[in-house]
Formats: structure tokens, C-alpha cells, sequence
């Protein structure tokens, strides 16, 4: 190996929300870590920009919540290391047809990770929520304390300082083109000609996962970037407090047909944020930047469940946001194998639920690079290889919820 190469403990690759935990962990376990971004730190073409993600431990999966939980914790260990807040709390409300097996299972997976939970009919919704959230008669509405909104930029930005601050070397507009197995590490090669040497690599590079990989390995993994729509819809006038965390408003997500999601009104006043689930498959080179899923629906489930206090004729601003999605919604975590072994992890397919997990996924990663295993948390469904088996991946008892939605809030 020439001298003049860069040697390091650990490369990351990818800055989104997964990298810049995974650097803030690495680095502050004492690894001399670089984190390579192909685009500028904190633009807006991959999966963790924007002003709100949901959190909440409400999953039909019951290995997702003591995740959740976990994060939860470093979450607010971060917010204190850096001095400000990125998370805000409220409680979290699942609703949807008493039928729906999702949101049976998100019961059951509460119970069964003693997180405490109330299900409600509608009349008792209409209660807890004044008459501003309103179910059909053969709808319920579950509550649980978890829930509440993260400012995703800004939580980005807080992991990349903290790392920085740890001694971490942050590098943008380094689009890495190669990774080679050599004695003792790999060489990271990136566009502009540079070459590092790490010991280790992780790899989350979101959207261009499949890419990267199949160009490094031949490997072709079922990872599928989407395009998808944030859409704020504007609160009727005089009823904008009302929909805030302050006033007790929670974090939703409705099951059934369509999938709709949403954020209590917070980052922008007198304006809440109601996605729909889903989008349109693409590759990062050809999006359309528009609006990617039907409205009708949206607009028939806003008038009626918010009972006429949100004005559902048309949304009034738009984003548009990329994740990617495997088959069964699972995340991918693991080894890469092959002639790379136990040297490079990789984690993506985190299918538009991972924002959450951002802090604990970071502190598995740098598990699985440090000591070759993650500490407390089982891995066992976010393999590669389950996808050898069976490509559907994971089996689901709620194939209702899965087979639909490639996106999940
Ligand atoms: C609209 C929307 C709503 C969502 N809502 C929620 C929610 O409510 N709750 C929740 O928990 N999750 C939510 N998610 C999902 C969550 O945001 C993602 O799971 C998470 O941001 C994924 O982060 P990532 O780091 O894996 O990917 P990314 O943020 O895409 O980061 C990957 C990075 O790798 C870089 N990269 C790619 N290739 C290379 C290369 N060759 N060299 C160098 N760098 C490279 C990219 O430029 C990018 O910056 C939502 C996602 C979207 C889009």
C-alpha cells in the first residue's frame, strides 16, 4: 500500500441520518472514522432532509418496538451532548377498521413488549381528541405514550457535529465509485481519483444501495428506491392551536386503504402534515419531482376524520422524498460477505420507517465493525440471505398491510 494513502478505522459511506449515526458512534468509541457524502452534506436528493418524522413504537412486527425504545433513549443522550432538541414528544394514535390485521398485530406487539396501550371506539376518540379526530363506527383508535416528531435535517446536522466533535473527518461531494478488498482492510476509491484505507466500511448509502453494491460485489439486492410526497394541508381558521403538540394533538397512522400517516401541526404554523403511503418505483436518475399518489383518497379520509377542521380541497405545499423499499419492509443489516467478509456492513431498505432507528442502528453498526456482533438487539430478520429462501423475504401474518404499502411512516 502507497504511504500517501488516507488510513482510517473505520469508513462510512453515506451521510444520511444512518451514517451520521453510525460516525457519532464510531468516533466516539475512539475509531478514527471518515465519512464520505457523494452529494453536500445535508441536501435534499436522498431519504433524511426535510422538517418531521414520525416516532413511534406502534408495529404489527414485535421486534421493531424495543428498537424504537432503545433509540428513544439515545435519542435524548444526543440531545444532551449537543444542548437543543430534535425530538419532540406527543403520545402516538393508531386507527383503522377493528378488522384490519395490522393494526390487530400493532396491539398484540404492544402487549407483548409491555408497552401500554388504550383502544378506543369512536365515541371515546371523539372524547379524548374534543371532536377533532372522528372514526366510523366500526373503526378503532388505538393510544399509546410513544410517539412524537423529529426534525430530521436538523438531527442529521446534530449527529454530524457531534461526530466532528468526537474527531470524526467529515468529506462532501466525494461520490465513492469503488470498494477493493485488501490485506487487512478495504480501499474506498471515490469519483475525484482520492483512495482511503479503512479497517472497516459501512455502507449506507439509502437509494443507491442496489446500485453500489451490484457494482462492487455483482450482488443484486432487492432494495428498490421510491418516490414519494410530503403533503401540508392548511387547518381551518381558528382551529390551527388546536392541532398542535401543546395541545395534546398525537402522531397518526390510519390502516386499511390507503395508508395515510401524519405530524401534529409544528413546523409550519397553521399547517398540518398528512402523506398518503406509497409512490412511484424509480431510480435516483429519473425522478419526476411531482406529486406521486392519488388525492382523492386523501382528501375523502382528511374531510372525514378531522371532521371538517382541515380544509381537504387541496394540499398546500408539497416535498418530494426518496427512500427505498425491500419486499418485506424489513431493513437490510449484515455483513456483505463475499471476498469482504466481516469488513464491510451494510444498512439500507429501511422502506420509510427507519428515521427513528437512525441513533440505534448507528450503535449497531459500529457493534458490527467493532466487536463483529450487535450488543442486545437481534438481527435475525434483517438478513440478506433471508431473501435466498424466500424473495418475498420475511413472512407476514398481515399481508394486508405489507403487500400495499411500500412505504410506512
Ligand atoms: C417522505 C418520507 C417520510 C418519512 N417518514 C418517516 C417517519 O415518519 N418516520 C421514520 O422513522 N422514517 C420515515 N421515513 C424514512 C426515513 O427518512 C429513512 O428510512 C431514513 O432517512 C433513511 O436514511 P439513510 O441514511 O439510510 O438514507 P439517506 O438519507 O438517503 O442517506 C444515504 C446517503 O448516502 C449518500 N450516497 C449514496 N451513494 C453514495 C456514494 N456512492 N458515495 C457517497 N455517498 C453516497 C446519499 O447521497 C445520501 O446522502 C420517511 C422517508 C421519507 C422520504
Amino acid at each position: 500500500m502507497e504511504n500517501s494513502i488516507e488510513m482510517f478505522d473505520v469508513i462510512v459511506i453515506g451521510a444520511g441520518i444512518m451514517g451520521s449515526c453510525t460516525a457519532y458512534q464510531t468516533s466516539k468509541r475512539s475509531q478514527k472514522t471518515l465519512l464520505l457524502e457523494q452529494f453536500d452534506f445535508l441536501h435534499h436528493r436522498g431519504s433524511s432532509h426535510g422538517e418531521s418524522r414520525t416516532i413511534r413504537a406502534t408495529y404489527p412486527e414485535d421486534y421493531y418496538p424495543k428498537m424504537v425504545l432503545k433509540s428513544e433513549t439515545l435519542w435524548r443522550e444526543a440531545e444532551s451532548e449537543i444542548g437543543y432538541k430534535v425530538y419532540f414528544k406527543t403520545s402516538q394514535f393508531d386507527l383503522g377498521p377493528t378488522d384490519n390485521k395490522a393494526l390487530q398485530s400493532v396491539i398484540s406487539s404492544c402487549e407483548k413488549n409491555s408497552i401500554p396501550v388504550r383502544v378506543l371506539d369512536n365515541k371515546q376518540v371523539f372524547d379524548e381528541y374534543g371532536g377533532l379526530i372522528q372514526l366510523p363506527e366500526n373503526w378503532v383508535g388505538v393510544v399509546t405514550e410513544y410517539g412524537g416528531v423529529i426534525k430530521p435535517t436538523k438531527a442529521v446536522s446534530m449527529f454530524q457535529t457531534l461526530a466532528v466533535k468526537n474527531g470524526a473527518f467529515l468529506k462532501d461531494n466525494m461520490e465513492v465509485v469503488e470498494i477493493k478488498k485488501v490485506e487487512g482492510g478495504v480501499l474506498v476509491s471515490v469519483k475525484s481519483g482520492e483512495v482511503f484505507w479503512g479497517k472497516k466500511c459501512v455502507v449506507t448509502v439509502g437509494p443507491w444501495m442496489k446500485k453500489l453494491v451490484k457494482s462492487v460485489t455483482g450482488i443484486v439486492l432487492p432494495i428498490q428506491p421510491l418516490e414519494t410526497t410530503v403533503m401540508y394541508w392548511k387547518i381551518k381558521e381558528g382551529y390551527e392551536s388546536k392541532f398542535t403538540i401543546e395541545n395534546g394533538f398525537p402522531t397518526f397512522a390510519s390502516y386499511g386503504e390507503p395508508y395515510i400517516y401524519g405530524t401534529p401541526s409544528l413546523e409550519f404554523p397553521g399547517l398540518i402534515k398528512i402523506p398518503v403511503h406509497g409512490g412511484r418505483l424509480c431510480e435516483p436518475t429519473d425522478r419526476t419531482w411531482t406529486p406521486t399518489v392519488s388525492l382523492d383518497p386523501l382528501k375523502q379520509w382528511i374531510q372525514e376524520k378531522f371532521g371538517g377542521f382541515v380544509d381537504s380541497t387541496k394540499p398546500v405545499m408539497t416535498q418530494s422524498c426518496m427512500y427505498s423499499v425491500t419486499p418485506d419492509e424489513d431493513f437490510v443489516i449484515d455483513f456483505l460477505g463475499e471476498e469482504f467478509g466481516e469488513d464491510v456492513v451494510i444498512a439500507g431498505g429501511f422502506s420509510g420507517h427507519g428515521f427513528k432507528m437512525g441513533p440505534i442502528v448507528g450503535k449497531i453498526l459500529a457493534d458490527l465493525v467493532m466487536v463483529g456482533e450487535a450488543k442486545d438487539v437481534e438481527l435475525m430478520y434483517f438478513g440478506i440471505k433471508r431473501f435466498e429462501k424466500n424473495p418475498k423475504g420475511n413472512l407476514k401474518e398481515f399481508d394486508d398491510q405489507v403487500s400495499s404499502a411500500h412505504s410506512l411512516s
